[in-house]
């Protein structure tokens, strides 16, 4: 299958050179030529991987890796010029997985794009979770979820929902992480989505829905999944 790139670069001769290589190689690229852009287009196109610029005509791209991070897991190669130990430092620490300096050779970038993308599909949060008492079972790697053995049909949408949840079991996942991740950043505030999604799922998976037993709401922080890896 072929992978979806994102490439946010605002020098158009470096944009269109990237381009072309990933073309021939069967990735698909997208090139986002601004910071804002880049955040716009990640969230539309949910790329596989992220070849992110650093100096970027509007925001800094250590923001765009914030952004990003916010809601993906996805990977980020960050290509720069800025040869600064800091900077390669900050954008690690920020959450990119791997960095690559300005002039860089085309063959060393795709390689680490082949090892990144690697990484991201061998590390699939491969977890199968349950809950205490064995009614629900969530296989993460499988998309389903089973309910006392029956297979719980769920849409798109409310499957994120629940991965998201089953991605930090037992933890607080805030609600508008679950809007950026379900719905796309510019849906953080839209509270009501996640209310009736978080009913949609309860009258699926719960037993007495109005008095959940798993899926829990944190009142005005987030959502607590009760379910723990096998
Ligand atoms: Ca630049």
């Amino acid at each position: 299958m072929a992978a979806t790139v994102l490439v946010v670069e605002d020098d158009p001769a470096i944009a269109r050179a990237l381009t072309i290589n990933l073309t021939v190689r069967d990735y698909h690229p997208h090139v986002a030529t601004t910071g804002a852009q880049a955040l716009k287009l990640a969230a539309e196109i949910a790329p596989d991987l992220v070849l992110l610029d650093l100096g970027l005509p509007d925001i800094d791209g250590l923001d765009v890796i914030n952004g990003i991070r916010g809601w993906s897991e996805v990977p980020i190669i960050v290509v720069s010029a800025r040869h600064e130990a800091e900077s390669k430092i900050e954008a690690l620490d920020r959450g990119a997985d791997d960095y690559v300096t300005k002039p860089f050779s085309l063959g060393e970038l795709l390689a680490r794009l082949r090892a990144n993308l690697r990484r991201a599909v061998s590390e699939p949060a491969s977890a199968r979770l349950e809950t205490r008492d064995g009614v629900l079972t969530i296989d993460l790697a499988a998309h389903r979820v089973s309910r006392r053995g029956e297979d719980v049909h769920l849409t798109p949408k409310e499957w994120k929902f629940l991965e998201l949840l089953a991605r930090h079991p037992n933890q607080l996942v805030k609600q508008a992480d679950v809007l950026a991740h379900v719905w796309g950043p510019q849906y953080v505030t839209e509270t009501g989505y996640t209310r009736v999604y978080v009913s949609q799922l309860r009258a699926k998976l719960e037993d007495d829905p109005h008095n959940p037993a798993y899926l829990l709401t944190e009142l005005g922080m987030g959502y607590r999944l009760v379910a723990d890896e096998t």
